[in-house]
């Protein structure tokens, strides 16, 4: 159970809780400004929260199996995308954990949408991506059980429910994508192409923000490196980089 004893406590709890890969803000660490976008992301050096900030237990719907542990093993979905422009390419493969029982066709297309989107990292032209499945790939989407999540986003702590990246790989826990998260009750597909363009964003070297002018103009669409699987900070549902 999660006490907060004060409203500092709770501050703390906003800061260190990251939840997904992003390192949490840092004052020592420059601004996303002033890093190129394709600078290599920072390494994943967030401190764990401490153990009586676990992430919140929900039980997933009773409709949908998830399977909290897999194979471990990854494997990369075969097949190749179309350039999402002209230009160099940042390509990416797709993994799957076996045995998660998830059609890793299914989950490929839903990347491959959520990247090749106007709205998504591509937009106007400021980056090509492109799906591949062999060689040296710039970055990767993985779809992982909850406890392999927890493996590869070491040593942030994910607690079998949030998601990560971690170096050049985006680790989407299979949790997440099968169930949303409360934030976007209802909206299981934005909430996936949210999830997807979060994390594929710290792989390009962006890192965490928060609503702008809360409070004040309510109802925007949030950020997308908000990290909205824990609240929505007084904006609205924002599954895209650029909307
Ligand atoms: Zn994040």
């Amino acid at each position: 159970m999660l006490v907060l004893r004060s409203a500092g406590a709770l501050l703390v709890l906003a800061g260190v809780a990251t939840g997904c890969a992003g390192p949490p803000p840092d004052a020592a660490r420059p601004p996303d400004a002033a890093r190129p976008p394709d600078a290599a992301p920072p390494p994943h050096a967030a401190p764990p929260p401490p153990a009586s900030q676990q992430p919140p237990s929900r039980a997933p719907s009773p409709a949908v199996e998830v399977v909290t542990r897999g194979n471990g093993r990854l494997t990369v979905v075969p097949g190749t995308s179309a350039p999402s422009g002209r230009g160099m390419a940042t390509t990416y493969v797709v993994e799957v954990e076996g045995a998660l029982g998830i059609d890793p066709v299914e989950f490929v297309a839903a990347v491959e949408q959520s990247l090749a989107d106007p709205r998504s990292w591509g937009a106007g032209g400021r980056r090509v991506l492109q799906r591949v499945d062999t060689g040296t790939p710039d970055l990767r989407v993985a779809l992982v059980s909850p406890a392999t999540t927890d493996r590869l986003c070491a040593p942030l702590r994910t607690g079998g429910y949030y998601s990560c990246a971690n170096g050049d790989r985006a680790v989407l826990n299979a949790a997440r994508w099968l169930t949303g998260a409360p934030s976007y009750a209802g909206h299981l597909d934005d909430y996936r192409a949210y999830l997807v363009n979060h994390e594929v964003g710290h792989t390009l070297g962006f890192r965490h923000t928060t609503c702008p002018g809360t409070g004040t103009r309510t109802g925007q669409p949030a950020p997308v490196m908000l990290q909205q699987t824990m609240g929505l900070g007084g904006c609205a549902r924002g599954p895209w980089p650029y909307p």
